[in-house]
Formats: C-alpha cells, sequence, structure tokens
C-alpha cells in the first residue's frame, strides 16, 4: 500500500477531514459506504492532493502503508459498531483504528478494550471545529494508549489548529479519555451559548436596545476579556436581517432549542460522578424548556412582575459584561472540575493545562480567557477549582457586585436567566463558610435516622427525636 491513512465516511466532516490530510501532504485512502461520495470528494478536490480512492473497506486497508491507520467519521452508534467489526476483521496486529465521532466515553472504552484483545489500537479522538475547523484545522481530543499515539500523534498535530505555534491536539490520556473530554468541552459550550442567550435576551428586555445594537454589544465585548468564537458569531447572527420579511433574522427564528445530546452526556455523566455542574444542566434543561411548547402555552397568562422594576441603572451594560464574564468562569470551573473528577475515576491523568491549552483553537469554544486557564493549571496542577486560581479569584471578585446587581434585575424584571443565576448561587455556595446542608443532615437523621457528623467531634451521631432528644454515637 501507498497511502499514508485512511478515512472511511465521507459526508462533511469525514470528506473535509481528508482534504485536509492531503492538503498537508498525507496521500490518503477515501472510503464511503455509497461510493457516490467516493467519486464527488475525488473529481471536486482531486487536486488538492494525492487520494487514493476504495471502493470497499478491503480495497481502503490494502491501499495502506503498515502499520495501517484508519480514522473513522461515520454516524456515531450502530453504524461505527458495523465498521469497526468489519475493519477488524481486514486489519493486523499493530494497526490503528481512530474513531473521530461523536461516540460516547463508555462505548469507547468498550471497544478500545475489544479491540486491545485482538492486538489493535483503538484511538477515540474527540473532534471539534465543525464542517469549517475539519478542513481548516479542528481541535483534536484523542485517547488511547501512549504506544498509538506515537503513531498518529504527528498526523493529528499536523492537521490540527495551531495557536502560537503550537497545535491544538494532545494526548488526553488512555481509552475514553479523548472523547470524555469532548463530551466535556460541547457541555460547555451548552452553557456558554445559553449565558450569551441570556444576555441578550436581558439587553433587550431591560435596556431596550434591537437586535442591531445588541450586535453592537457583543462586537465590543469581543475586544476584551471576552473575546471568542461564540460572542464574535453572536455578532453576526444578530447583526443579520431575514431577507424574505426584512425583520432581524432572530425574530423570525422558532424560539425552541434543539439538542443532539452531548450536553445531556455530560449532565448525566456529572450525576453519576457526583460532581455538580449546575451551569451546564440549566443550559440543557433551558433548552428543553424552551420546546416544552404545550407547558408555555397553558402557563402563558400566569402575572410577571407587579412592581415595576425600577430605572434601569446606567451601567447595566457594562454590569451585564462581567455578570457574563463571571457565570462564564463558573461554567469553565465546572467542566475542568468534572474533567478531573473523571481523570481520577477511570485513572486517565488527563492534563488539564493542556486540554485549555487545545480549545484554544479550531474548536467552538476558542476563546481567549483559555490560555489564562492553562496558565492556571499549568503553574498549579493540583488546583482543585479554577475560582481559586489567583487571577480568576481577582477577575472575579472584580465582577461579582456586577454579577449579583444583573441577577437582582433579571429577576425583578420577570427575565429568566437561569444560568446567570445558577453561576451566581456555585459561586456563592463555594465561598460560603456555612452551608444549609446542616439542616439537611438534621432532617435527614429526624426522619431517617441517617445521622450527621459534628462541627466539634468525630463520629457518626443520632439524636433520638421521637424519645428524649439525647444524642447517642453511632
Ligand atoms: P453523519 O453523522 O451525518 O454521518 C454520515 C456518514 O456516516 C456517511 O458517510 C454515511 O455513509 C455514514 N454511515 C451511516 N451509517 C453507516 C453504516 N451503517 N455503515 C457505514 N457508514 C455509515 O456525518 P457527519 O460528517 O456530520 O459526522 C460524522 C461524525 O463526526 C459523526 O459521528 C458526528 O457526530 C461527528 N462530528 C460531527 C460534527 C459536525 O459538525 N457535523 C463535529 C464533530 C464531530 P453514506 O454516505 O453511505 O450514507
Amino acid at each position: 500500500g501507498t497511502a499514508a491513512i485512511g478515512v472511511t465516511g465521507l459526508a462533511t466532516m469525514g470528506g473535509n477531514l481528508a482534504r485536509n490530510l492531503a492538503r498537508n501532504g498525507y496521500p490518503v485512502a477515501v472510503h464511503n459506504r455509497t461510493s457516490a461520495r467516493t467519486e464527488a470528494l475525488v473529481s471536486e478536490h482531486g487536486d488538492e492532493g494525492v487520494f487514493v480512492p476504495a471502493g470497499t473497506l478491503a480495497e481502503l486497508v490494502d491501499s495502506l502503508q503498515r502499520p495501517r491507520q484508519v480514522i473513522i467519521m461515520v454516524k456515531a452508534g450502530g453504524a461505527t459498531d458495523a465498521v469497526i467489526d468489519e475493519l477488524a476483521g481486514l486489519l493486523e496486529p499493530g494497526d490503528i483504528i481512530l474513531d473521530g465521532g461523536n461516540a460516547h466515553f463508555a462505548d469507547t472504552r468498550r471497544r478500545e478494550a475489544a479491540l486491545r484483545e485482538r492486538g489493535l489500537h483503538f484511538v477515540g479522538t474527540g473532534i471539534s471545529g465543525g464542517e469549517e475547523g475539519a478542513l481548516l484545522g479542528p481541535s483534536i481530543m484523542p485517547g488511547g494508549s501512549v504506544e498509538a499515539y506515537r503513531q498518529v500523534g504527528p498526523v493529528l498535530e499536523n492537521i490540527a489548529a495551531e495557536v502560537d505555534g503550537a497545535p491544538c491536539c494532545v494526548h488526553v490520556g488512555p481509552d475514553g479519555a479523548g472523547h470524555f473530554v469532548k463530551m466535556v468541552h460541547n457541555g460547555i459550550e451548552y452553557a456558554d451559548m445559553q449565558l450569551i442567550a441570556e444576555s441578550y435576551d436581558l439587553l433587550r428586555a431591560v435596556a431596550g436596545l434591537a437586535p442591531a445594537e445588541i450586535a453592537e454589544v457583543f462586537r465590543t465585548w469581543n475586544q476584551g476579556d471576552l473575546e471568542s468564537y461564540l460572542i464574535e458569531i453572536t455578532a453576526e447572527v444578530l447583526g443579520h436581517t431575514d431577507p424574505e420579511t426584512g425583520a432581524p433574522f432572530v425574530d423570525v427564528v422558532a424560539d425552541r432549542a434543539e439538542q443532539k445530546g452531548t450536553g445531556r452526556w455530560t449532565v448525566r455523566e456529572a450525576l453519576e460522578l457526583g460532581d455538580p455542574v449546575p451551569g451546564i444542566a440549566e443550559a440543557v434543561f433551558a433548552r428543553a424548556l424552551s420546546g416544552a411548547v404545550r407547558q408555555r402555552e397553558v402557563c402563558a397568562s400566569l402575572p410577571g412582575p407587579t412592581e415595576p422594576p425600577g430605572e434601569v441603572r446606567s451601567g447595566f451594560v457594562d454590569d451585564l459584561r462581567e455578570a457574563l464574564y463571571g457565570a462564564k468562569l463558573a461554567a469553565y470551573a465546572q467542566g475542568f472540575s468534572m474533567i478531573s473528577a473523571a481523570s481520577e475515576q477511570y485513572g486517565w491523568n488527563v492534563d488539564l493545562a493542556g486540554t485549555a491549552r487545545i480549545w484554544r483553537g479550531g474548536c467552538i469554544i476558542r476563546a481567549r480567557f483559555l490560555d489564562r486557564i492553562a496558565e492556571a493549571y499549568r503553574t498549579r496542577p493540583e488546583l482543585l477549582n479554577l475560582l481559586a486560581d489567583d487571577y480568576f479569584a481577582e477577575q472575579v471578585s472584580r465582577s461579582q457586585q456586577a454579577w449579583r446587581r444583573v441577577v437582582g434585575t433579571a429577576a425583578a424584571a420577570g427575565v429568566p436567566a437561569p444560568g446567570l443565576s445558577s453561576g451566581l448561587a456555585y459561586y456563592d455556595t463555594l465561598r460560603a463558610s456555612r452551608l444549609p446542608a446542616a439542616l439537611v443532615q438534621g432532617l435527614r437523621d429526624y426522619f431517617g435516622a441517617h445521622t450527621y457528623q459534628r462541627v466539634d467531634r468525630d463520629g457518626y451521631f443520632h439524636t433520638l427525636w421521637s424519645g428524649d432528644r439525647s444524642e447517642t454515637a453511632s
């Protein structure tokens, strides 16, 4: 065989990834279940590099140098299993299968273990950046063994996005670590978008700005600490006018947010790990609630604020920027904490600084402040929460008062801000010297004899609530 690497699954993502590889000088073998896609790719883009079209997976495998490296870019789920099964029968020990689809990390762990038994490497790889990223340089989050990364790492680093001369690709950790980190990336993306959407809503409903004016606000915000791809495209979307009606585009779009599942996965896994991600959960629930059309209808006549919310502060727009920044920090703190919890649980030893570094370019949540997050974890790998980092603690202490004003204003105006307010509650919970969890423990002991610990002595205790209310050690 002569091709350096193969790609099977040539829809949007796989086709663009194959072109990216070819443009970077790798002769790439290409295959798709429906061969028309393979032919279209080669006839439209054949001049971009060396493509070796294959009609079957057996032909694809035959055309590869050894050890063979095959990237699967098919629909996640059963299709991926079917392709892996067929490929595994054609490959030889030492060959590498890379799954670039949005697989659940538990599936990746299962597939990796099964293929390892057969002597094959399996590299579950998170890829973010959508269509354009796949072509021009995505953020790449590979899992799998160190040995496999030694083979495919250089190729992946070559086709990844680049920031400050460093590739947005790092070996995240063994087995499912790459897909786990990609899942949390998407969870953070949900939270980020929800916070942006709430900010837009408040600028419109409270500050009375029109979408085109709000686009300008976001354009300004994109000059500072908030600089990021999502803020940049928010300005684009809000500035767009529907060509058919002449209305702001955002006003002709149905207000029901859909989802493909990675946000839900993130929250489910966080629940399993017992590591809270309320900002991400609120974002997933906010999408679901927006789509609960019938419930929204039957509740539509419930009253809003009966007292006028009062004058809007002249500094409201600046306050909102601070609130958005604080809540965004809280969401990232939650995401990184969750990765750290999973890393411990599964023994992955994930490099959190490296993770922040590879999210600086290529992916959807790429943002200026990821530099600072990378720096925080580089200087203190044992950092327990991002908000406790010196730099971010200083930032959030500057933002928090404005953040409180915004959450108060939103409540007074009757504008839902679940992301902004849950972020603030997360912040206040973490910094509280005493939490009412003490009362929860008391109640649990009262009705269920679940026992409690004391602040002044070691051990577990139970109060004889229905007796003389004396305390017993348990
Ligand atoms: P789709 O998820 O739409 O999948 C279509 C591709 O899967 C086609 O090549 C199709 O072949 C192939 N396929 C489907 N079922 C089978 C099967 N049973 N056997 C063999 N091949 C099959 O394509 P995308 O390019 O959008 O995404 C590819 C992967 O990348 C997915 O896992 C997706 O979740 C992930 N991803 C997508 C991103 C995006 O922005 N779209 C971003 C990051 C990851 P055929 O042409 O014959 O139908």
